[in-house]
């Protein structure tokens, strides 16, 4: 199919469209339907030049309003995102593939950190300690880094960039955003949005584009910080090449998250949990749960729990009312399903054959139905990768201290969650478990924007956290400031550092 017809999404410089002539282009699938709908631009080193080029002259200005009108700018943008979600929903459902229902959940948990950064007076307090020398006062101030770059992966193309920049913007940086190239218009929506809120030009950037636009930001002499999420292979090499190049970088990775459960655990709670955990979104969140390890005896009746509601789940277009939409892309449908055959080959028993799906939508749609295997075995790639679709692996251990072990073996840390009746178990749990967001009977636990989402491991290459606190520090630096006026005790030459 040619492709050279329809539309070419732009780059949004200088709160206008950018399309320089003989621009590079990438193909933006409806994975639904398995159509190309558009074409999306993909920046070369000219057009990430003038994209931070753009973020660095608008800095001074925005950094130098006062926080009161920076979060008028805030509030306008909570206001127009909260009134017109469901056009953003329909933009990211019809290049991801999610039902619409779990688009606006995604929305509504970036809003989320927009309302958390409109206390950004709050966060960017700093602090003073009076007379800590003689007639000396020491107080610090936190100040916007410059132009940060916000690089971004498919599977939430508004809340992931959502964690960063209204944090970023609030504190008083401007931002350049990288969306996925593989569905990247919800960034041009919300730059539309921002310019209807009054956010001066160059305030938020969006450059579309792959490796080249991605190399680009991390050489870039003005980008001054990089916050980064995708999977980890790029994590790590976006981490180590941004921090060779100076920059503050917080690159969040890939997972393998586990549920723990223990024979006292209420099944049928469990059984939902997994069907909502592992098949919401096809499987493609960061924080789906993709193994549960099953403490026995309850594996069998878990299991038969988990196929009866599959049986019920109805996979089809996002548009349509249905549970479950189809995967991105056909290659990467072709990759998840290609993990059917490996557990088929390393002994693992398939429960549920997502591949027999009749799917509720166009024949060419990337579909993949939800798939359960069983007896998974724990050296196969079926357990240690990510394959980040709808399919969920069972693992059967002894014990608690087992599955503990388990899922402390692995090279992920990002999420992991505990079914259990037994308060002291699960405090164990969240005490031992070396992961970084942990759920007590909550199978997906995101936390909420007051607090900073993050994990451990190979899930989070730097050392500060999405969002909360985390994110105000990560925005910011910090000053220390020792003052003295003069009075008539300053006491003269003194080489010494003073001590009282
Ligand atoms: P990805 O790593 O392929 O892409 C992420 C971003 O990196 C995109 O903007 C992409 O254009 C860019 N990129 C891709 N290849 C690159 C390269 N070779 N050099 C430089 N830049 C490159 O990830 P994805 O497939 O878009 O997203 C899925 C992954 O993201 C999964 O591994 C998932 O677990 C992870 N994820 C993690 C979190 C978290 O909070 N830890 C959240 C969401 C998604």
């Amino acid at each position: 199919m040619t492709t050279t017809t329809l539309p070419t999404l732009p780059h949004w410089v200088d709160g206008a469209e950018l399309l320089p002539a003989g621009t590079r282009t990438a193909p933006v699938y409806d994975p639904a339907t398995g159509e190309v709908t558009k074409n999306v631009a993909l920046a070369d080193e000219a057009t990430v030049d003038a994209a931070v080029a753009s973020a660095k002259a608008a800095f001074p200005a925005w950094s130098g309003l006062s926080l009161a009108r920076r979060q008028q700018v805030l509030f306008a943008f909570r206001e127009l995102l909260n009134a017109r979600k469901g056009e953003l929903a329909e933009i990211i459902t019809s290049e991801h593939g999610k039902v619409l229902s779990d688009a606006l959940g995604e929305i509504t948990r970036g809003q989320e950190v927009v309302e958390f950064a409109t206390g950004a007076a709050e966060h960017l307090k700093g602090e003073f300690s009076e007379q800590v020398s003689t007639g000396v006062d020491v107080y610090s101030t936190r100040q916007p880094l410059g132009v940060v770059a916000v690089i971004s992966p498919f599977n939430f193309p508004a809340m992931v960039p959502a964690w960063f920049f209204p944090i970023a913007i609030a504190a008083g940086n401007t931002v350049v955003l990288k969306p996925s190239e593989k569905d990247p218009s919800a960034a041009n929506w919300i730059a539309n949005l921002w310019k209807e809120a009054g956010l001066p030009d160059g305030v938020f950037t969006v450059l579309h584009g792959d490796k080249v636009a991605v190399d680009g930001l991390l050489e870039h002499e003005d980008v001054q910080a990089v916050s980064f999420v995708g999977s980890t292979p790029i994590a790590q090499y976006v981490y180590e090449k941004g921090s060779k190049h100076g920059k503050r970088v917080q690159a969040l990775g890939g997972a393998k998250n586990h549920m723990l459960v223990l024979p006292d655990a209420d099944l049928d709670l469990v059984a939902d949990s997994a069907i909502n955990a592992g098949f919401g979104s096809a499987g493609e969140r960061c924080m789906a749960i993709s193994v549960v390890v099953a403490v026995e005896p309850v594996a069998d009746d878990l299991i038969a729990k988990v196929t009866d509601r599959m049986r019920t789940l109805k996979v089809g277009d996002g548009r349509r009312g249905c549970d479950m939409g189809p995967l991105v892309t056909k290659q990467h449908r072709d990759k998840v399903a290609s993990y059917l055959d490996i557990a088929a080959e390393d002994g693992a028993k398939v429960v549920v054959d997502g591949r027999d799906v009749e799917a509720d939508g166009a024949a060419d749609g990337f579909w993949l139905g939800p798939t359960l295997i069983d007896h998974v075995p724990t050296t196969s790639r079926v357990y240690t990768e990510e394959i980040f679709g709808p399919v969920l692996s069972v693992v059967r251990v002894e014990s608690f201290e087992e599955g503990v072990q388990l899922i402390n073996s692995g090279a992920y840390g990002n999420g992991t969650a505990i079914f259990t009746n037994d308060g002291g178990a699960a405090r164990r749990f969240q005490n031992e478990v070396q992961v970084g967001m942990i759920g007590i009977n909550v199978p997906i636990p995101v936390p909420v924007a007051t607090f900073s989402f993050g994990g451990w491991k190979a899930s989070l290459f730097g050392d500060t956290k999405a969002h909360g606190a985390e994110g105000f520090r990560f925005f910011t630096q910090q000053k220390a400031i020792t003052s003295r006026w003069l009075d008539p005790s300053h006491g003269g030459i003194n080489l010494g550092f003073p001590q009282n």
